[in-house]
Parts: C-alpha cells; structure tokens; sequence
C-alpha cells in the first residue's frame, strides 16, 4: 500500500509516484511509499482546517482524552506486529523496538489523561474586573519527523497536539515510516474523526518542505538535522509561525573520580549502542578526570570489544544504520579520525546476521580525542564514542559546554554539592545525575539550547507548547 491519508480516507499521491522501503538489515526493498508533494500537503492542510472547524474542533477535552487512551490501547494490542514493523524498516533489534512500541504506547496514554487537566488561569486585577488566561489549540499544525524512531516520535509530537484539539499533518522520514502508516489505520479504527490526522510521506525537500511553507499550518513542530530544521524555521517565519525544533546534540557523560564507577560503564555503552548511536540524546562523548581516566578507558575497552552488530532478528547490541547514505556519513568520521591519528581503543565486531548488502558499522571507541577535533564536537549519528579526560571540574563544565549543541548531559559523582551545583552550569535542556536517558521519559520535558533547537516536549508542558494564552478581561458592576 503505498497511500497517504487524507481526511480520514486513503489515497494515492496526486505525482503518482513512489519511494522504495528499503530494510536496512538486507539493503532488500520491503514496500513502497507514496512521494507526496506540494499538492498533497494543500489536501492534507484543507482536511485538517475542515475538522478543526467542523467536528474535531467541537470535541470535549474528556472525549480527546478517551481516544488518545482507546488508541494506546489499540497499540498495545497490537504491539508484535507494530515492533516487528518497526524493526524491519529501520533495522533496529527487535527488542529495542518492542521497547519503542511500549513507548508509543505511554505518550498515547500519559496525553490521554493529561488532555482534560490544562487549566488556564484567573488573574488578581482591578476592582470591578475578572481576568483568566485559557489555552487555545492553534488549529493546524504540522509535523516532521526523522527516521531514528518512527513510531514514537507519532506519539511524541502528535499526541500532545491531538491533546489540546489542534488538527495534525504528518510527514515522516522517507528512510522509515511503515509503522506510522499502520498506525493511522489504527487512530481511524478507534474513532478520531477524518481530518483530526492527516499522513502525507515523501522527501524532505518536496513534501516536508511544502508543509513548513504551507500558509494554512499554525505552528511546525520539526525534529531533525540543524541544517533541515533551520531551513523550516525559516519557511514558518515567512508566514508567522512558531516552531518546536528538536536538532540532536553531542552530549556529555561526565565522570568524576568520586563516581562509581563499575556501576557506571554499562551506562555509558549503553547510551551510545542504544538504536546504533542513532538518537538525538546518544551519550556520545566522555568526559573523564584525569585520575580515573586509565580505569575507565580499560573497563569500556573490555565492554565495547565484545559488543556484536548483526541484523534485526538477531537482535545483538546494534542493528545497522539506517541507510547506505548514513553508514557512508558515519564511515567517514571514522576514517577522517583514524588518518588523522586519534587513537582507536576498541571496536566491535559484525556478527554473521551481518548481510553485506546491509548497512552496518561496527561501534568504535576514540581517545584521547583532541578538543578541537571534528569527532570531538560534531554529531556523529553513529556508534561512535569518543573519550577526554579533564582536571577538575571547573574544567569539566567547560569542555561539556564546548560544543554547539546542547541537548542532554550526565554527571557521574558521589559528591552531593557536585550534584547540587552543577546543573545550573551545564547548558543543556536536560541533566541526568548518577543515571542516563531521555528516551522512555515520556514524562519528562524535553528539548535543547543552540544549535539542539528549542522548545520542550513531552510531560504536561508539551500541552502548553502546542496552544497559545488567550487573556480574556470582563468588566462587572462591582457595587
Ligand atoms: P533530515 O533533517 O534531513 O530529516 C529529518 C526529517 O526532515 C525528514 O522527515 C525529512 O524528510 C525532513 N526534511 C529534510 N529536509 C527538509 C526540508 N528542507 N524541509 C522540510 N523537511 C525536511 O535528517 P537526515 O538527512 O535524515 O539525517 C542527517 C543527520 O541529521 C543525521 O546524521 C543526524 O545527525 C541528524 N538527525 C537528527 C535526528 C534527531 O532526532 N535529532 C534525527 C534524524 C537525523
């Protein structure tokens, strides 16, 4: 089926043109896709204003609540054939896909309970005068989504819009999207009415950015690369409107010689093999003082020659990259580290599920890595580690800061005023102290500073995001 949907009804796209599904555990395409384009994105924006003015726009915040719940559900129901899906497009093992189902699953719920409890506020003011703040939906707003994890970044973006009332448009990444086209047959079964979600899949640069541009959309929410989300920041401001951009990061793990240490290494693995090092919160630099610096190198040399890459059913340590194009962007950092001299530590292996027409990469580990050097500040987007040492904290903070992203960091200390002190000095949108990971905190409010994006998702505060204060003031006869 290589369909779009479009208030409430499947249909072709108006180019009548297809992208290949490829599994990237066999480089085999599995399906097709449909290229929407302009045309499409017009339909999709003209059914999503229909029902926000029409019966989606009348829903009770309790009746919003009860299909988002009813569509957890139904997830959970569903959930073999959703992480089966989900691992043969994207290549990731399987039980890391069950956990993303699960995840999916949460955001349905957590909104489903949070869509009748976003209270607006009464303001203290003058005699003779009511005042109240109430939190409107914006009405149309648009989503893009990257490939790294499909089904939850439904959940993560849609639920909290679908929450408030607005009327959603989703395009996901051409790379991967056959679990989110399961799952608008799903929302259509348990009851949303048509137009409430609207799919439109294709390119980027065709479908994606004619959303973003599109003058009917509200508010964009965008997670991806910072050269595509800058692109969509500023397509929306051409037509006024808001952004959430959540762009990835370098983020610091950052180990004291006060840590403990042996309960702390299968963190820093695992934050970095976790979906192949394709995730936006990966741990991906090490930050270690100088005293334990010898310890903890020999300790994730030990854990990172023994992990496997093998294919999706395997279900090793890592799957391979998401596409060729990926495994070349990955492949050469490493090359580009290796000649120029930063020192290789250890290096997984490819197990024999590895077919080699798939797009595997085995997880490395660098250091010392040079400060200033490429693979010590960019975002890889792989199973790359890299590790510098630092002397005190006062150098720790500034090497954690020293890049341009700012997404997530960790503090590993047993120190209880170094825990106390040192969030406010990291710049960063989340901090993690003596534990690591973003990823199943549907709870947690969520998003980065620079060149990680801004605006906050997940918890309650994803609710406000997507709604805009209307202040309203009445004048009364006080007497
Ligand atoms: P990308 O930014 O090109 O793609 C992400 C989404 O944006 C996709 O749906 C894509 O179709 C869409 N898109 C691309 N160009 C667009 C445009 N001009 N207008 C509107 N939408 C557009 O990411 P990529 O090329 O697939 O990956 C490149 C790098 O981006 C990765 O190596 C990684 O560093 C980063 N990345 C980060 C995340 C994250 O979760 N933060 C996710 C994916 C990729």
């Amino acid at each position: 089926m290589t369909q779009m949907f479009i208030g409430g009804q499947w249909s072709d796209p108006a180019s009548g043109e297809t992208i290949p599904a490829i599994c990237p555990s066999t480089g085999e395409e599995i399906d097709r896709i449909g290229a929407g384009n302009a045309t499409d994105i017009d339909r999709a924006v003209a059914a999503a204003r229909a029902a926000f003015e029409g019966d989606w726009g009348r829903t009770t915040a309790t009746e919003r609540g009860r299909l988002l719940t009813k569509l957890g559900l139904k997830v959970l129901e569903h959930a073999d054939e959703l992480a089966e899906l989900e691992a043969r497009d994207t290549g990731k093992p399987i039980s890391q896909a069950r956990a993303d189902i699960g995840a999916l699953a949460r955001y349905c719920e957590y909104y489903g309970g949070a869509a009748d409890k976003l209270h607006g506020e009464t303001l203290p003011y003058l005699n003779g005068y009511s005042a109240s703040v109430v939190n409107e939906p914006y009405g149309v707003t648009g989503h893009i989504i990257p490939w790294n994890y499909p089904a939850q970044m439904f959940g993560r973006s849609l639920a909290p819009s679908l929450a408030v009332g607005n009327s959603t448009v989703l395009k996901p990444a051409e790379d991967a999207c056959l679990s989110i086209r399961r799952l608008f047959t799903l929302a259509h079964d348990v009851g949303f009415p048509a137009g409430a979600l609207n799919l439109v899949t294709g390119l980027g640069q065709s479908a994606g950015a004619a959303l973003a541009a599109h003058p009917g959309v509200d508010f964009v929410s965008f997670t991806g690369s910072p050269e595509a989300g800058s692109l969509v920041q500023k397509a929306a401001a051409e037509h006024y409107a808001p952004c959430i951009l959540e762009l990835g990061g370098k983020s610091p793990q950052i180990v004291f010689e006060d840590a403990e240490i042996d309960r702390t290494i299968p963190f820093l693995v695992n934050a970095i093999v976790q979906n192949g090092g394709q995730t936006c919160s990966a741990g991906s630099r090490v930050l270690v003082q100088e005293s334990v610096y010898e310890e903890v190198v020999s300790k994730l040399q030990q854990r990172f020659s023994n992990l496997k890459v093998g294919s999706h059913e395997a279900d090793l340590d890592c799957g391979p990259l998401i596409s060729a194009r990926q495994r070349d962007r990955v492949s050469g950092f490493i090359e580009r580290a290796k000649s120029n001299g930063v020192p290789v530590l250890a290096e997984g292996a490819l197990d024999a599920s590895a077919k080699s027409n798939g797009f595997y990469v085995a997880p490395i580990l660098f250091g010392p890595v040079p400060r200033d050097s490429e693979i010590a500040r960019e975002e890889v987007f792989g199973p790359v580690l890299v590790i510098l040492p630092f002397t005190d904290e006062a150098d720790a903070i500034a090497l954690a800061n020293d890049t341009e992203y700012g997404l997530i960091a960790a503090i590993w200390t047993s120190d209880g005023a170094r825990q106390r002190r040192m969030p406010a000095k990291l710049r960063c949108g989340q901090v993690f102290i003596n534990c690591y990971g973003a990823g199943g905190g549907v709870e947690l409010p969520f998003g980065g500073i620079g060149k990680s994006g801004h605006g906050r998702e997940k918890g309650f505060v994803a609710m406000a995001e997507f709604c805009r204060g209307k202040t309203v003031v009445q004048q009364y006869d006080d007497a």
